[in-house]
């Protein structure tokens, strides 16, 4: 088995960790990228500019020894800085715990130090410009058009991994080959955007680093994570249709209007607002599910070719890096047989990636319409209190999700809800966290924990 060839097809953040884990095992592994290598080519990187690394992810980069170098490109962050419509700032932590801290990463740069890595290993080969139009179920056969030579491909195969993101093409040829395959794509009734706080004169950040900045407004809202060199990537998330919408902010006065009355304290800070608006594409958020994932022993989907989310939790990258760390442990099992590991893979994952596809929409609504809430604020801080006065038995959700790696994301769901019942209960009379009735919380914490 170890001399098997796997073919690993899509180079974006998941491909390459797959094929290190692949390589580390001995395997020869071909991994194929559409692109050009974004290390000799300024090409974007896609989706979104920077992004936030997490525990989840961190485990995965850490079992093949690339936390480190990761680790060095990132800044952490260790709250929400939430501004409302007058500009005034609330600082909300994350956890409150040493160390309970995301991390805002250049996507760009993770790419590249993937590919960098996933290139030290001697049976590892990636092949860019190659854009696979076809994967034959019966001859096992993968087509590629090579974009640098304008010519067709033909590349015979024993395993095939797709990692090539939302919009497979080794998806594609499972729904079209495998009986009884189900697949549910749906997208958000929002857009996203990105825009740019640049840094100042000096290099620094214009708004507070080390903070996840969000102006939530209801159906809506910006959000904006730090970079390394001072600036902060916005994204505003907003509906295609409606009164405040993408369909009604059609000239520049429009959009400088929404802005100046909306987010106040932003705009002034973002001298190319206009121009990034109508520059920047429209992104679409999508989320897809799909099962099974592998064909046999032949092929599997993983990353977002298998599970793609909203980002509203950061997690789409991160669980796909868990996807690595579930084959990374299966292989280290001992187990031969791709039929027994790709089906052992999909059971294991799919109802983690399930529970997490749901969360993220739901924290989409926590997000911009809850954030600002008083009432959810005191339920963050009792939800600490709770985790100080009973550390075994009640972990908040947000650091179920962000924090404990060891806790699989469809416990996290289930745990969350009978939290949640909970917090309404212990909330619902009260306005700080010192007039909460701790007897009756013990015995619901106990309750709970059985
Ligand atoms: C706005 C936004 C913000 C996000 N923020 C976060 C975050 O903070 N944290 C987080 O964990 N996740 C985040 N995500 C999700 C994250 O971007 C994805 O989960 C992650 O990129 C999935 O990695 P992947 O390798 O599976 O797919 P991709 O990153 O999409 O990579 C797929 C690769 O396959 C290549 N490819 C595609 N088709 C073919 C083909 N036919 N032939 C050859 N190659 C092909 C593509 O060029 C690409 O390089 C965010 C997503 C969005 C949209």
């Amino acid at each position: 088995m170890t001399k098997q060839t796997i073919h690993v097809v899509g180079g974006g953040l998941v491909g390459p960790l797959t094929a290190i884990f692949l390589a580390r095992h001995g395997f020869d592994v071909e991994l194929y990228e559409r692109r050009h290598d974004m290390r000799k080519v300024d090409i974007s990187a896609g989706k979104s500019i920077n992004l936030v690394v997490t525990p989840r992810g961190l485990v995965a980069l850490d079992k093949v020894g690339l936390q480190e170098k990761i680790m060095e490109l990132a800044i952490p962050l260790d709250g929400r800085m939430l501004h409302d419509v007058k500009g005034e700032e609330t600082y909300v932590p994350y956890g409150h715990k040493e160390g309970e801290v995301i991390n805002a990463v250049s996507r760009g740069l993770l790419n590249q130090r993937l590919l960098e890595a996933a290139d030290e290993y001697e049976n590892l080969n990636i092949h860019f410009q190659r854009h696979c139009t076809d994967y034959d179920v019966n001859t096992r056969t993968l087509t590629f058009r090579n974009e640098e030579t304008d010519t067709e491909e033909k590349v015979e195969t024993e395993i095939v991994i797709g990692t090539d993101g939302a919009f497979s093409a080794i998806r594609k040829t499972m729904l079209e080959n495998v009986t009884n395959f189900d697949y549910a794509q749906s997208f958000q009734k929002h857009g996203y955007k990105e825009l740019v706080i640049p840094a100042s004169a000096d290099g620094s950040h214009l708004i507070k680093n080390g903070v996840f900045h969000i102006w939530p407004r209801g159906n809506y809202m910006l959000i904006g994570i730090p970079n390394l060199d001072g600036s902060f990537t916005c994204t505003l998330f907003l509906p295609y249709a409606g009164e405040k919408s993408f369909e009604t902010l059609k000239t520049k006065d429009d959009v400088d209007n929404f802005f100046n009355e909306t987010f106040p304290d932003a705009t002034p800070l973002m001298p190319t607002l206009t121009n990034d608006f109508f520059d920047n594409p429209t992104g679409a958020l999508a989320t897809v599910k799909c099962s099974p994932w592998n064909i046999g022993g032949q092929a599997m989907v993983l990353g977002d070719a298998a599970h793609a989310i909203v980002p509203f939790y950061g997690q789409g990258m991160n669980c796909g890096f868990e996807d690595c760390t579930a084959l990374g442990d299966l292989l280290e099992s001992g187990e031969k047989d791709w039929n027994v590991i790709f089906t052992k893979l999909g059971a294991l994952r799919k109802p983690n990636t399930d529970a997490i596809a749901d969360m993220a929409i739901e924290n989409f609504t926590e997000m911009r319409d809850t954030t600002a809430d008083p009432k959810f604020q005191l339920k963050k801080q009792v939800g600490f209190e709770l985790e100080n006065r009973f550390p075994e038995q009640f972990i908040p959700r947000y650091s179920m999700v962000m924090f404990h790696p060891e806790i699989p994301f469809a416990e996290a769901r289930r745990l969350s809800e009978i939290q949640e019942t909970m917090l309404d209960d212990l909330c619902a009379n009260i306005n700080a966290p010192d007039e909460v009735d701790w007897d009756k919380a013990e015995k619901l914490v106990k309750k709970i924990s059985g």
